[in-house]
């Protein structure tokens, strides 16, 4: 993929170096958030209440240098995230509506979402109720020396793929998800997250679609890369690692197969209609 010297987002919040992710954790779920559950217990108050209102807090309450020199890493997710916002909206324009971007924290080893802790062995995830994209670098080492799914492409299909639950999350479908939890049998449930997975890495198609065609920026041997990288995070790889606190996205994501293929359509056809995976008779 040619990246170098391309824009590069403003919507990174690179949070490395600040002691593991200390920032937000202190503010998040510190000494301080104890004492005042407790208070407000005291008080007779309802403890969701707080941890909803907390949770909404956070990520205004965050502190990090958007100025601060980049390396590498932290440019190229940069340049790809900018990719995305170039692609989504566009096409959301298209559609007669407007894309709000999302946030996207580089973390190392443990952070304070909205949607809860995170540590790096999560993997990438994407937080509704923050609308941020989490990513420790340290997958897209494991992607490459564990996976034998390494390369810049690989790791471009991750982050579209995070920014494809943002989309969905934009367009109401993962509110449409949740809302069936508790009300459809567990496996009526998986089912629907399998769909929803499989969407992300769609729209993750649709976003390559576009920056092939608009930027000339994929090269030789990129696509394969992005349904390499799809097929080796498939639902065996993901479900043997640590879920921690937070709700990642580590749910059944389909098989390797399914991944690569509903991939391989959304760059085929760049044509959101395509990518009901809701009604598809086969997935
Ligand atoms: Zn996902």
């Amino acid at each position: 993929m040619l990246w170098q010297g391309r824009r590069e987002s403003e919507n990174v919040e690179d949070e490395r170096g600040s002691g593991g992710g200390g920032g937000r954790l202190v503010l998040g779920g510190g000494i301080g958030t104890v004492i005042l559950v407790v208070l407000y217990l005291l008080l007779g108050g309802d403890p969701q209440a707080l941890f909803n209102s907390q949770q909404a807090q956070l990520p205004q309450s965050a502190q990090f240098d958007n100025q601060a020199p980049r390396d590498e890493a932290s440019k190229f997710v940069g340049v790809v995230l900018a990719d995305t916002e170039d692609a989504w909206n566009e096409i959301f324009r298209q559609m007669g509506r407007r894309y709000e971007e999302p946030k996207l924290v580089l973390f190392t080893d443990l952070t304070q979402s909205g949607c809860g802790f995170a540590s790096g062995a999560t993997g990438p995830f994407y937080c509704p109720q923050d609308r941020r994209v989490y990513i420790d670098l340290g997958f897209f080492r494991q992607l490459q020396d564990r996976l034998g799914a390494g390369g810049d492409f690989a790791e471009a299909y991750v982050i579209a793929h995070e920014v494809g639950h943002h989309v969905q999350n934009l367009l109401g479908i993962s509110d449409r998800v949740q809302a069936a939890r508790g009300r459809v049998s567990q496996s009526e449930y998986n089912q629907l997250s399998v769909r929803l997975e499989l969407q992300a890495d769609f729209l993750a198609g649709v976003w390559a679609r576009y920056t092939d065609r608009v930027k000339h920026v994929v090269e030789a041997g990129d696509i394969e890369e992005a349904m390499r990288a799809a097929s080796a995070v498939g639902d065996d790889r993901l479900q043997s690692r640590a879920r921690g606190y937070v709700v990642p996205d580590s749910f059944t994501h389909g098989t390797s197969e399914q991944r690569a293929r509903w991939f391989r359509r959304g760059y085929e056809t760049g044509d959101l209609r395509q990518g009901d995976t809701f009604n598809a008779p086969d997935l």
